[in-house]
């Protein structure tokens, strides 16, 4: 039997429930039970040595190097109580996936006995092999030496992966030679940077804070379809999505998945996979079906920025890894399906204070709120400044699928800020009105801003960058990606702005000191309204999806690159490099550049590879045989009676004939495109692939889609979208 049938009984026989044992399970009780956290620290580490590490990880001291050999061994004594064998440092190499390697808690005893051990030099420091992480020439391979460090301000983690347990250490890493070789390192600077300028603009504004930091709420989309259907598909196997598939008779037109009842067998696998996360002291809140069937969401509440982006990475390895349990196959790729909605990882961003105020919440201090105003005119110019660094954070071959098609936000950064927002904005700008009463009007402006909630921002899906009342919406981002760059911009450029923005108002205050409120305002308006001004042309209100937009944007000189490779440049922009200092130097903005060009030409020349060898291998062979089908009926059918007509047989095998033709032609000219790309270095050959390759490909795919639905149904060897989408 052709084996996609028996792929498809089986989804049928597939357990559908999870045990009593986790259905039942009370999140309270086992939330943060695998993290070494407060709780643990309390009860099992000295009074001052609890306080160093509460203190470092808030980031305001340093682990006391004598302190790290008792920490270490509370860490080994607490984890092998939940039956660890081995330690790893835990760490985001530029894959953009996590690395780890582990080390067994043993130490020579006696010279043939060893006991469990983990020291605090193990803990503070590790070195693993650097040479086939990528650096983007930053460290050529005998320069190998890379090394891990511990980062207190993560929380340590217990990992159950099959049978093994391992005390997971978060880390940063970086080479001999000091260079920043991971995400971490950059996410970490850009958050202390921003903590200087915002804790710089409350002290100017009045509003007691010691510390701010970025805080991070991600919505992560995903596909999760049948696993033995899956296994039949090299393509999701290999790239994560299909390269080929005729569409479903029906699609996502009725939109009756979004948000409806949610099925047996994927809430058993969310719940497994939401319990192991809570575990981990992941606070996942919300889960629902997004709108293309197969298509769901998982939110987690907002935490610290670098928390969340290490809490992200977890998620989606636990979901990779717990779908298999359920002989699912999770799909984070940011187009799994032509023709259907792909998948973003929405990015809520907004700045917190430790003393509990949502700066971007203009209700949380709404006596005054002269800091949302300043921070909001920071955010419109620092977007405007720097929209093609977030277009290149947010950058991939998979997500320039994605990006401008079905419900995603065009490849044009732009803002939304709702009716309220605009209305205020619209009043400090025009001039006349401010100069001719300005006591009255700059209250009218800041009294108006308290009675905005959330609810008076009206929602505008299309906007890549949304304001929601409390926070942004940066919705650009991909489903498969670390988020860390796109915050690491996000913050960077912010402080900048606001650097700029407080320089002028201080000088604008001048020596005084004891200015009043007055004063603070006079000195402001002016400097806000000029910063609004400048960066009038990134807000936009209306629908980002239609064609006026691209035609308004241009218009407004704001960059819209389709294409993920001509961002990548920004990370070379003189203006990124100023904006980036002392959080990456100019030859690691340079690294990344590289390392992303790199990944883009591998992945899409793994698809093309796939591309041809479906084709060849699985898709020709049917083909040709129900071309000799209908040859061979037609001929017989003649030879019966040859006044038959067959007129409409015939028509149906030179359509077969033409399009394997067509299709032979353009596999013979991937092969091509694909060996003169592969002559070729960095940026020439990564645009070879963006502008040689994928046209062939994307013909291709339009050819062997039309094969599809000529042949016979019971030879077709791939699962069709019918059955990934709709058979779980
Ligand atoms: P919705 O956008 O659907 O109305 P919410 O407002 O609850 O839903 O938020 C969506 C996401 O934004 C959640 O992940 C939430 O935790 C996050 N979020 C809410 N407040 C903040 C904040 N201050 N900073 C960062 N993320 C936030
Ligand atoms: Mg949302």
């Amino acid at each position: 039997m052709n084996p996609r049938f028996n792929a498809l009984q089986l989804t049928g026989k597939r357990n559908r429930s999870l045990g009593k044992e986790l259905t039942s399970v009370s999140t309270s009780e086992i939330f943060a039970t695998h993290v070494f956290n407060q709780h643990v620290m309390q009860k099992m580490l000295p009074r001052e040595i609890f306080r160093n590490v509460q203190e470092a990880i808030a980031g305001r001291e340093k682990i006391i190097p004598e302190y790290a050999d008792p920490i270490a061994s509370a860490m080994k004594e607490w984890a092998t109580k939940l039956g660890a064998t081995h330690y790893c440092h835990w760490f985001q190499p530029l894959t953009g996936a996590a690395a780890e390697k582990h080390d067994a808690f043993i130490d020579w005893e006696t010279e043939d006995q060893v006991i469990e051990k983990f020291s605090g030099k193990q803990l503070l420091q590790g070195e693993p092999d650097a040479s086939s992480f990528p650096s983007g020439g930053l460290r050529t391979t005998f320069e190998a030496r890379g090394y891990t460090g511990w980062d207190p301000s993560s929380p340590v983690f217990i990992w159950e992966g099959g049978d093994g347990v391992t005390l997971c250490i978060p880390s940063i890493f970086f080479s001999w030679t000091g260079d920043v070789l991971d995400s971490k390192i950059p996410l970490l600077r850009s958050d202390r940077k921003l903590n200087e300028e915002v804790l710089r603009l409350l002290k100017l504004t009045g509003i007691e804070a010691t510390r701010a930091y970025s805080t991070l709420g991600l919505e992560q989309e995903y596909f999760v379809v049948d696993r033995g259907l899956r296994n039949l598909r090299p393509d999701l196997v290999l790239a994560g999505r299909t390269v080929f598939g005729a569409p479903s008779p029906k699609g996502q037109e009725l939109q009756d998945h979004y948000f409806g009842c949610v099925k047996d067998r994927i809430l058993a696998y969310m719940r497994e996979f939401e319990v192991a996360a809570f575990k981990l002291g992941i606070p996942v809140k919300t889960r629902h079906n997004e709108v293309a069937p197969a298509q769901h969401e998982v939110a987690p509440v907002f935490e610290k920025a670098s928390v969340a982006v290490d809490h992200n990475i977890l998620l989606m390895e636990l979901m990779r890894q717990i779908a298999l349990k359920h002989d699912l196959s999770c799909l984070l790729h940011e187009k799994p399906f032509q023709g259907l909605n792909g998948s973003g990882k929405h990015c809520n961003w907004s700045i917190s204070t430790d003393t509990g105020i949502n700066l971007f919440d203009p209700t949380d201090s709404p006596e005054n709120n002269l800091h949302f105003l300043i921070l909001l005119t920071a955010t419109l110019s620092a977007v405007h400044e720097h929209s093609s660094l977030l277009r290149a954070a947010i950058g991939s071959a998979g997500n320039d699928f994605r990006l401008g098609a079905h419900e995603a936000p065009p490849a044009i950064i732009s803002i939304y800020l709702g009716d309220q927002l605009e209305s205020i904005i619209e009043a400090i700008t025009a001039r006349g009105t401010i100069s001719s009463s300005p006591k009255h009007k700059y209250d009218l402006g800041l009294q108006v801003i308290p009675d905005l909630t959330k609810d008076y921002t009206d929602r505008n899906r299309t906007s890549p960058f949304a304001f929601t009342g409390n926070k942004f919406e940066f919705r650009a981002l991909g489903s498969s990606a670390n988020p860390s760059m796109a915050v690491t911009v996000l913050n960077t450029i912010m402080s900048n702005s606001l650097h700029q923005i407080l320089n002028e108002i201080e000088q604008n205050i001048g020596e005084d000191r004891s200015y009043s409120n007055k004063t603070l305002l006079d000195a402001s308006i002016p400097i806000i309204r000029k910063y609004l001004l400048a960066s009038q042309a990134i807000r936009f209100s209306g629908d980002n999806y239609s064609e006026n937009w691209e035609k308004e944007a241009a218009k407004r000189n704001l960059p819209n690159l389709r294409k993920s490779i001509d961002a990548f440049e920004a990370f070379k922009f003189p203006s990124s490099t100023e904006a980036f200092k002392g959080i990456l130097s100019g030859s690691e903005l340079t690294s990344r550049y590289e390392v992303l060009l790199e990944n883009y030409a591998h992945t899409v020349r793994i698809e093309a590879n796939l591309m041809k060898d479906m084709f060849q291998t699985q898709i020709l062979p049917v083909a040709i045989r129900q071309q000799k089908e209908i040859a061979k009926t037609i001929s017989l059918l003649q030879q019966i009676n040859s006044g038959l007509d067959n007129t409409q047989q015939k028509e149906w095998l030179s359509k077969l004939n033409r399009l394997v033709e067509e299709a032979l032609q353009n596999t013979h000219l991937l092969d091509e495109e694909c060996h003169a790309a592969e002559k070729l270095f960095f940026k020439d050959k990564a645009r070879a692939y963006c502008d040689k390759v994928i046209p062939v490909c994307q013909k291709l795919r339009e050819i062997v889609d039309q094969i599809e639905p000529l042949v016979d149904d019971g030879q077709w060897p791939l699962p069709k979208y019918r059955e990934l989408l709709f058979m779980v």
